[in-house]
């Protein structure tokens, strides 16, 4: 069932901020398409509305992790007496 078109970086992927969406174009003249949501939750799968292709992505699941993570910002400010 798998067969992936090709292998893309997400870095060759275009970030759409709105939809939040990367895009990739497909030969078909449509566009691979994932969402941030789905790489997050570990899809690395490309899929292109118009066609039967996809194609794997290539990322780092842990920048996107660390993204959405919130890390709590402890910001004590010890003020010390001269
Ligand atoms: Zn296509």
């Amino acid at each position: 069932m798998s067969i992936y078109h090709d292998e893309v970086e997400i870095e060759d992927f275009e970030y759409d901020e709105d939809t939040e969406t990367y895009y990739y174009p497909c030969p078909c003249g449509d566009k691979f398409q994932i969402t941030k949501e789905e790489l997050q939750s570990g899809e690395d799968v490309a899929k292109c509305p118009s066609c039967s292709l996809m194609v794997k992505v290539i990322y780092d699941i842990d920048e996107f992790l660390e993204e959405e993570e919130v890390i709590p910002l402890t910001t004590k400010v010890e003020l010390q007496k001269a």
